[in-house]
């Protein structure tokens, strides 16, 4: 017979988890292995929900060969804590560091995209929840009270964060910050644009700022650009839908950034890239986009993908936001008002994310 969750390992751990595709989540009694030599254990205070929990939880890419939910499933992959126990053989942490682990807690560590500190790009990369680890036991995300993780994966949270309005940097920040360093959209002159004004979409306002660029805000919706120019700090605000607005700003973009996750169509977007200008995909609509190739060809444009960011670049992008005090629009939920909070989520009802104040109101029952 198989050994039920709470006996599996020698740490008991308690969190939120959903049985079924209802997604719904309730209290889950389970256990994390002990601490091994380059493992950290570590309470955590906080988890951002990021929409991917959603998906998981309801087991949305199931039919994908992305991710499928192993039900009990507890997501959470925006998580901070503080170190409470470290191995013998950790070198970047001690006990009462501030710690941060994102989307991934494995990978082979030799391929060549782990040689090149591309560890989110490894075919054998292990999420943090809905994977099956080195053990053979599956992955339990953050909505519990501890999580125990190679230190490889984890980032050092300097001390003066915000904890709270840090957590959803590992997950929204990094796939935002990722794709404007690497396609080389953080150069001051620059004009990025941001297609979609949510968790991801004001992650990128204000990396992108930092970085030093105009930000043009492209939302379907007029009402976001009191919110997007005086509050983000956005220089320039379109509204997609206004035939006139998008012709006017036609060639005025060297990159865009799109955040929306919804099928919309990509040719509007690419007028609006000057020559040679990228468009970057990290939203990943469940249907394939419609690509017109011809605009591509008249201007040497491009369109691009990222996926969150190798563990290297997670610890510049997050020392980066403690430098630039880049935080999360965040609001701080407690455990039981999840199952609301996502759907909200669902519905985009929340500016820009919220977070569990899991060090607070996760009480084990
Ligand atoms: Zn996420
Ligand atoms: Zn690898």
């Amino acid at each position: 017979m198989a050994r039920a969750p709470e006996d599996v390992h020698p740490q008991k751990a308690f969190g939120w988890a959903a049985r079924d595709s209802s997604g719904v989540l309730s209290p889950f009694h389970f256990s994390r292995r002990a601490t091994g030599e380059q493992d950290v254990t570590f309470k955590v205070l906080y988890v951002g929900i990021c929409h991917s929990d959603l998906h998981y939880v309801k087991n949305e890419w199931g039919s994908s060969d992305f991710i499928s939910a192993n039900y009990p499933a507890v997501p959470g992959h925006e998580i901070v804590g503080v170190v409470t126990e470290v191995g013998t053989k950790v070198q970047k942490f001690k006990v009462g560091y501030k710690v941060g682990v994102g989307c991934m807690v494995g990978s082979c560590r030799s391929c060549d995209n782990c040689g090149n500190n591309l560890e989110n790009y490894c075919p054998k990369m292990l999420l943090t929840y809905g994977s099956t680890y080195y053990d053979g036991t599956p992955t339990y995300g953050g909505y519990s009270d501890i999580m125990v993780v190679d230190e490889h994966f984890a980032v050092h949270v300097p001390e003066n964060m915000a904890l709270d309005a840090t957590a959803p940097l590992l997950c929204a920040g990094i796939t935002v910050y990722s794709p404007l360093r690497y396609y080389g959209l953080d150069k001051p002159g620059l004009t990025v644009g941001v297609v979609g004004l949510g968790g991801l979409g004001h992650m990128a306002v204000k990396f992108a700022k930092a970085l030093g660029v105009k930000v043009t805000v492209i939302s379907t919706s007029a009402n976001k650009k009191d919110e997007a120019v005086n509050r983000l700090g956005a220089d320039f605000f379109l509204v997609s839908r206004d035939p006139e607005q998008m012709q006017a700003a036609t060639g005025t973009l060297d990159g865009i950034i799109d955040t929306v996750s919804a099928p919309h169509p990509l040719l509007p977007l690419i007028s609006l890239l000057k020559t040679e200008g990228k468009l970057i995909t990290v939203g990943a609509p469940d249907k394939p986009h419609e690509l017109p190739v011809f605009p591509l060809i008249m201007g040497r444009k491009m369109v691009g993908g990222s996926g969150i960011g190798g563990m290297k670049e997670t610890q510049e992008m997050i020392d980066f936001a403690a430098k630039h005090d880049i935080k999360a629009d965040i609001e701080v939920i407690p455990m039981d008002y999840v199952n609301t909070a996502m759907e909200r989520v669902h519905k985009a009802d929340v500016r820009y994310r919220f977070v569990i104040d899991i060090g607070n109101t996760l009480k084990a029952t």
